[in-house]
């Protein structure tokens, strides 16, 4: 393998930080570099409070507790997505139901989701794929003529921005991946960052294992105790140094990213042109993504499995996702679909990512030389 799909690596001041944080002498959750990495993703997300967690999967788990679903529940989502998304309702007792994307952006098609709702739906997981902010505006307005609560799942979408609101900004709250396939890495990380004040409090005592131990040591009572139900879902301060260190030049790394984008999407022109493949969607006016993903979409199914293997055998990696979750064993047995899901089974079919990552730039010649030649013999 000469070049791998993503190289996750140090950009800033990484190790500096994790030796300064072992130096002050807290490993735990909740030290300097949690606090300081909580502040950075509540500037870029514009929510009312942030908290870091171990990962995505763990802020939608919050989530979930935090909407208290329960067994006689509904949450409607995609079925393209990953399956933290539905997992985190499926703990609850609750059921997911999946409905349709739209072929421009791949994210949830709003118009199939008001078919969706019954008197068992409580709220809406939106899931801002590839860094593309959802159609907030029909989604929200859905969401208000139904009573029913928005959950972004934002792990894909650090930084993305639509009409000047920022993820993390549009539904009551939203989960923040730091995996090290994302944008904003630290190995295994998450946020769950959060807008509507209503739930503050409790998140900060669900993430604490279901205590008050966070208005202890604020002084706002005077010995702490179990008062809800709760796990651990706060990383350890070696995770949040090296979180924290990416955070703070995520705008650069950002911007590092999108060349890339750019350049991978300039050069494929002429293939979407030819009808070889299909290239992302631009967005419109007042619209950002944060090239978290560049993906293409081959003619037909067989054309994918040709690429992908001509791509492995000149060295380099192309995955693909995802096994739509209305047809994935766990999906039948705890979630239902709603409407037709064609869409989604044509592309989860002939969708294909090419290498992404901090500092690909420096690969990208030889990534999009392997690339045409293998275009070519299509
Ligand atoms: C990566 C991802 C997750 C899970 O993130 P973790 O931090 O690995 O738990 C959830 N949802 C989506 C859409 C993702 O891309």
């Amino acid at each position: 393998m000469k070049i791998p799909f993503n190289r996750p690596g140090l950009h800033g001041r990484e190790l500096e930080y994790i030796q300064d944080a072992i130096k002050r002498g807290k490993l735990a959750g909740d030290g300097h570099y949690t606090s300081l990495s909580n502040a950075l993703i509540v500037d870029y997300t514009g929510a009312q409070s942030a908290l870091l967690t171990h990962s995505a999967t763990a802020a939608l788990e919050m989530a979930a507790i935090l909407l208290d679903l329960g067994p006689e529940d509904e949450v409607i989502m995609p079925s393209y997505t990953f399956v933290s998304t539905a997992n985190a309702v499926v703990l609850r007792g609750a059921t997911p139901v999946f409905v349709d994307i739209r072929r421009d952006t791949l994210n949830i098609d709003p118009e199939k989701i008001e078919a969706a709702v019954t008197s068992k739906t409580k709220a809406i997981f939106v899931v801002h794929y590839a860094g593309v902010i959802c159609d907030m505006k029909a989604i929200q307005a859905i969401a208000d003529r139904h009573d029913l609560i928005v959950v972004e799942d934002a792990a894909q979408a650090l930084l993305s921005e639509q009409d000047g609101k920022k993820a993390g900004s549009f539904g009551a709250m939203a989960a923040f991946s730091f995996h090290e396939t994302k944008n904003i890495i630290s190995g295994e990380g998450g946020a769950l960052s959060i807008s509507d004040p209503r739930f503050i409090e409790r998140a900060e005592i669900i993430r604490e294992k279901g205590t008050n131990r966070k208005q202890f040591f604020r002084g706002a009572v005077d010995k702490y105790t179990w008062v809800d139900l709760g796990s651990s879902y706060l990383p350890s301060e070696l995770t949040a140094s090296f979180l924290f260190a990416q955070l703070e030049i995520a705008k650069d790394l950002t911007k590092n990213r999108l060349a890339a984008w750019d350049r991978y999407h300039t050069i494929l022109a002429t293939y979407e042109a030819d009808g070889v493949i299909e290239r992302p969607t631009v967005l419109p006016q007042g619209q950002t993504h944060n090239a978290h993903m560049y993906q293409i979409l081959l003619s037909t199914p067989e054309l994918r499995e040709n690429f992908i293997a001509g791509m492995k055998a000149q060295g380099v990696i192309t995955p693909f996702h995802y096994v739509p979750l209305h047809s994935a064993p766990a999906g039948k047995r705890f979630g239902r679909s709603e409407g037709d899901m064609s869409v989604t089974d044509d592309i989860s079919a002939r969708l294909v990512r090419l290498p992404m990552f901090a500092g690909v730039d420096a690969e990208q010649d030889e990534i999009i030389e392997i690339t045409c030649s293998v275009l070519d013999t299509l």
